[in-house]
């Protein structure tokens, strides 16, 4: 059976350059990058590449660049380094629409007796700058919100916010896992203290990411061990995964322009046909400001956990906005957040495209969607009666 993957919010193939650099560090270029010997510094080489690499896609200079081992770590690091910067400053501003990778942090922040300010957002899960300028204090450390979400797309004004941010004398980080590699990002027009990213979602392997720190940008690491990454994170180096996340950024910058034009009609035509073709659909999130690969469409009074079944029995891979916690199915705090109605925040489905979705592709789900929805909605929990 074919598999159609249109889950790459979720993570993303290993693109063939990509893997084709990273070869060569899985076998005969085993060196330490730290060895004084030339075996071991060819190696290192090559991590100096993959930084510029990576610098070169978000205009960043190659020394503000350290290597990590996810975007969640990248996230957490960044988040306890601006607080550990300077201790008066114990308040924290973030969102209540982040990952897990900022949200349980947060949580963990107010366990341990820090105040944290969660913005909301409206409807189309958009946030509003005025509400950021309203809640930083002189007592802020650090205000933290998403460049683009996960489930939605919805690309934030973050450029807007790490300015009131800094007006205010506080460190601003953006989780920019969804976005590298989608939107074109430029750090010297930024005033963007911390960026993380990681590579699982730009084609390069999973378990490794980077982190932007502006220069200058009083640093504290996470993990602390040996001199690697230039005393900012302990740990012998990823070689290979490095290599790969380098030649992502590099493949990226060389073809998001083109990229996005094209990701963004498939998913357009998409979200057009199963909108207009199932009746009782609504689209979740900023129908503009929204990353080019990602449709998150809710099927009311359906589970999105049903059509997923069924739809991975037909080899479509996409994801649904409600998880299973405790046997009852939890909308997500996404949509929530968004005041998404009951039967249609449980309804919600994410597709997420990629450069590797095809026409075809796009076309069949186009075909294999609204039947489902109508066999489902058939025998739906909600009593909807008979199918449209
Ligand atoms: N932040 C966002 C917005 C994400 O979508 C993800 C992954 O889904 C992460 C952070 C975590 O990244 P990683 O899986 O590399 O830890």
């Amino acid at each position: 059976m074919r598999t159609v993957y249109l889950d790459n919010n979720a993570t993303t193939r290993i693109a063939p350059e990509v893997l084709e650099a990273m070869l060569p560090f899985l076998g005969d270029s085993y060196g330490n990058p730290s060895s004084m010997h030339s075996f071991g510094g060819g190696v290192r080489r090559h991590i100096d590449r993959a930084r510029g690499q990576v610098a070169a896609l978000i205009g960043a200079d190659a020394e503000e660049i350290i290597f990590t081992g996810s975007g969640t770590e990248g996230d957490n690091t960044a988040i306890l380094s601006a607080l550990k910067a300077d201790p008066t400053r114990a308040h924290v501003v973030t969102t209540r629409v982040e990952h897990p990778a900022v949200l349980a942090l947060g949580k963990q922040l107010e366990r341990e007796g820090r105040r944290v300010f969660w913005l909301g957002v409206d409807a189309e899960g958009m946030l509003d700058p005025d509400e950021v300028r309203a809640a930083v204090r002189d007592c802020t450390g650090v205000v933290s919100v998403m460049y683009a979400n996960n489930e939605t797309g919805v690309v934030f004004p973050v450029e807007e916010v790490a300015a009131i941010a800094k007006a205010c004398g506080c460190a601003f980080h953006t989780d920019a896992v969804q976005a590298v590699g989608k939107v074109p990002i430029d750090m010297r027009r930024s005033v963007i203290d911390y960026l993380a990213l990681s590579g699982h979602k730009l084609h390069a392997p999973k378990g490794v990411g980077a982190l932007y720190i502006r220069k200058g940008t009083k640093f504290n690491p996470l993990i602390v061990g040996g001199h690697q990454e230039m005393g900012r994170r302990g740990g012998t180096e990823n070689v290979a995964s490095i290599v790969g996340l380098g030649a992502a950024c590099e493949l990226a910058a060389r073809t998001m322009e083109e990229e996005r034009t094209r990701v963004k009609a498939l998913r357009d035509r998409l979200e057009r046909e199963l909108l207009s073709r199932a009746p009782d659909t609504r689209l979740n999130g900023h129908p503009a400001r929204r990353l080019p690969n990602t449709a998150n469409i809710s099927f009311e009074y359906v589970e999105g956990e049903a059509i997923l079944l069924r739809l991975n029995e037909l080899g479509i891979c996409a994801s649904s906005g409600s998880a299973c916690t405790s046997g009852s199915l939890e909308p997500s705090h996404v949509l929530r957040a968004m005041g998404v109605p009951y039967t249609a925040a449980h309804g919600s489905v994410r597709f997420s495209l990629s450069r590797y979705t095809t026409d075809e592709e796009i076309d069949f789900a186009i075909e294999r969607v609204p039947p489902i929805i109508r066999e489902l909605r058939a025998i739906s929990p909600f009593g909807r009666g008979p199918a449209k």
